[in-house]
């Protein structure tokens, strides 16, 4: 039953980052994939600010692309972070390098920019059909059906499909339909933190307004400021704050608040963000959410993968990471298996320890920020750890 037939048609549920290297990396084993994505195409509309504008991809994320020759075209537009700039309330600048020589970095990339490269790319192997606007709102696996609605005129259709793929990020409409199985569960838990995205723009000609090669850091305690450089010469800076407290999204309510916090905890950063107030009231405040699953399949019918499998909150900048690593483990057990079942078992095997224990290594390091605010020095040091 369910022998892998590698011209078979299969579908991906999904056409984020891992939904859409997943696509490739089937397309390249001869797959027909028909992707069904929520959003619009964002190579031809633009899409409200969502999150996380930039992220660092480290190793295991350059090696998943390595393996479909994406990974040079995605580093001449990524930029080196080589250490990290950390930032005292007083404006005094401490570098820590990353390594020993220039080489040991992270890099910096446009979310958007690798999106929609990997949405061409896969497409570009003429095996990939990506269809926009297009909701799944129910799956049942063991009759292979999808029930999906279109976005634009709100109607309602069923795609058949032998076996599906849930890429379809932390909140996975196929995940919810995989645990109402028996013998199949989830467990959520949202942090008390949110974060909000303000911009450091380009100076003059594009120049970067401070160091362009270093991820930075304002570690102060139960809150942090972060920014990492963009190919335009802008900074994404991140503020992750708790919810409520005396310090927190619910205490900064007013314009004056945001400003004299800012003068206060972050002036160097101040003096670069002119926009400050604005884009702290209109840009949104995201949620932080880690989400532990399994099995992560059905029999041979179905599988989650990034995300929607194990989402993890972001202090160590691992979830796309680690959901690009998942595609490159598939690869390798559909080579070693001819049911898809026997290779998603192997899969969920192989993946669900490591999975886990990035999901706690990185909530540790939030809590350890968090609470141990009294020695400043213990501060610096963990905070630096972090990223
Ligand atoms: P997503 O990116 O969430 O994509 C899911 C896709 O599925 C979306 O396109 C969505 O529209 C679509 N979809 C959802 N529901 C449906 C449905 N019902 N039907 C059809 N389509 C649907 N990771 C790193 O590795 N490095 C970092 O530096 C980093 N920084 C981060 C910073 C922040 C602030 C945050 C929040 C996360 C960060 N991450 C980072 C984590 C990273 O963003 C995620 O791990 C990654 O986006 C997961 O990719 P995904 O494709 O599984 O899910």
């Amino acid at each position: 039953m369910h022998e892998i037939d590698q011209t078979g048609r299969v579908t991906v549920v999904g056409a984020g980052l891992v939904g859409s290297l997943l696509a490739m990396y089937l397309a390249k084993r001869g797959f027909q994939v028909d992707v069904l994505e929520r959003r619009p195409d964002m190579r031809r509309e633009e899409i409200g600010a969502g999150r996380s504008i930039n992220l660092a991809i480290s190793t295991r994320g350059l090696h998943a692309l390595r393996q479909v020759g994406l990974e040079e075209e995605a580093l001449r537009h990524a930029i080196p972070m080589r250490g990290r700039m950390i930032h005292s309330p007083s404006g005094e600048l401490a570098y820590q390098a990353y390594g020993k020589d220039e080489s040991q970095a992270i890099n910096s990339l446009s979310r958007a920019w690798l999106n929609k490269f990997l949405m061409s790319r896969a497409e570009a192997t003429g095996r990939v059909r990506i269809e926009f606007k297009q909701r799944v709102q129910h799956a049942d696996f063991q009759k292979g059906v999808l029930e999906v609605v279109d976005e634009s005129s709100g109607s309602t259709r069923e795609v058949r499909t032998p076996v599906m793929f849930g890429t379809d990020g932390s909140g996975s409409a196929v995940r919810r339909e995989l645990t109402l199985l028996p013998g199949h569960g989830s467990a959520q838990e949202q942090l008390s933190h949110g974060y909000k995205e303000l911009t450091i723009h380009a100076g003059p000609g594009g120049a970067f307004q401070m160091e362009k090669h270093a991820l930075h850091i304002w570690p102060r305690g139960s809150y942090m400021l972060i920014a990492l450089p963009n190919e335009d010469g802008s900074f994404t800076c991140t503020l992750f704050l708790p919810f409520q407290g005396p310090v927190s999204f619910e205490s900064l309510q007013t314009p004056a608040q945001v400003k004299a916090f800012f003068e206060q905890q972050f002036p160097d950063a101040l003096a670069l963000i002119p926009d400050l107030v604005h884009d702290f009231f209109q840009n949104p405040t995201g949620t932080m959410v880690t989400v532990k699953s399994a099995p992560w399949h059905v029999d041979g019918k179905a599988l989650l993968l990034g995300d929607a499998a194990h989402a993890i909150v972001p202090f160590f900048g691992q979830g796309m990471n680690c959901g690009f690593e998942d595609c490159v483990v598939l690869e390798e057990c559909l080579g070693r298996h001819t049911r898809w079942q026997d290779a998603f078992e192997e899969l969920f095997r192989l993946r669900k320890a490591n999975a886990d224990a990035i999901a706690d290594m990185a909530v540790e390091n939030f809590v350890e920020m968090r609470d141990k605010t009294a020695d400043p020095r213990f501060l610096l040091e963990k905070a630096v750890e972090k990223v």
